[in-house]
């Protein structure tokens, strides 16, 4: 019996590429799908969140000369590229898949309500929701808080290449401590990059427990499902 009923998974695009520097990664996908697999093999009802920092980002578009709001389309636009990519690797692993998007697009995805992803989950398919929050100036972060309180997760997994929440960056400072548990607003007070500050507050103001892990190692997604004592829990 697994300890949540239902989760949202934030998976980063990022991650994606893996040892490749861009794109997607096929290992990294399909290691993904299995740990995915494994989870939802459980029982737990499963939603989604992937971002588009692999391919591309609005802020960093900007920077460059585009306009920031299509720079942000085309960041959502990214996500749902990603989204198609975890739906197949899900899929061909067989695991039954849902795509719904915050920007209307059929036939790629359905259009997302809050409705229609429980109903999904409900019946046994993974939710993967692709656009963000369907607008710009946000991030993929603040997208799996919204969906997460909306479709009443128990808690958003946020995964990451590192194993928790530190007190400094730990990839430049060896001196960076890690927490086991902190609070919303302890990470806020000390301006830790756990996720963007509306994406906290969010789940401050809502009461989602966030878990952040390391996804890229396989078997930590289950790890942390069962409550292996592996990642940081933020939460009130
Ligand atoms: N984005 C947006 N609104 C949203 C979610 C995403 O405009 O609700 C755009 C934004 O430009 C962002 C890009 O999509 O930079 C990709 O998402 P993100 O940077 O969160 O991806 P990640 O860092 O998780 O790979």
């Amino acid at each position: 019996m697994a300890r949540f009923k239902r989760i949202l998974l934030k998976l980063s695009g990022e991650s994606l590429m893996g040892a490749k520097g861009h794109g997607i990664d096929e290992n990294r996908l399909s290691e993904y799908a299995e740990q995915i697999k494994e989870i939802h093999d459980m029982g737990v009802q499963i939603g989604i969140v992937i971002g588009g920092g692999n391919i591309f980002r609005g802020l960093s578009g900007a920077s460059k000369g585009f306009d920031r709001v299509k720079g942000d389309q085309m960041g959502m636009l990214a996500t749902a590229i990603n989204s198609l990519a975890l739906s197949s690797a899900l899929t061909a692993i067989g695991v039954k898949t849902r795509v719904l998007t915050a920007i209307r697009m059929e036939p790629i995805g359905e259009f997302y309500t809050k409705w229609r992803a429980i109903e999904c989950m409900e019946a046994g398919e993974v939710c993967v929701f692709a656009c963000g929050t369907g607008s710009p100036y946000f991030t993929t972060d603040t997208g799996s808080s919204l969906r997460g309180i909306e479709i009443e997760a128990d808690v958003m997994f946020k995964g990451t290449r590192v194993d928790g929440v530190y007190t400094a960056d730990p990839e430049k400072d060896p001196t960076a401590t890690k927490f086991d548990e902190i609070s919303y607003d302890e990470v806020l007070s000390r301006g830790l990059k756990v996720m963007d500050l509306s994406a906290i507050c969010m789940c401050k103001d809502n009461g989602l427990p966030i878990v952040v892990f390391n996804m890229d190692v396989v078997g930590n997604l289950k790890k942390v499902i069962n409550g292996e004592g592996i990642g940081t829990l933020v939460h009130p």
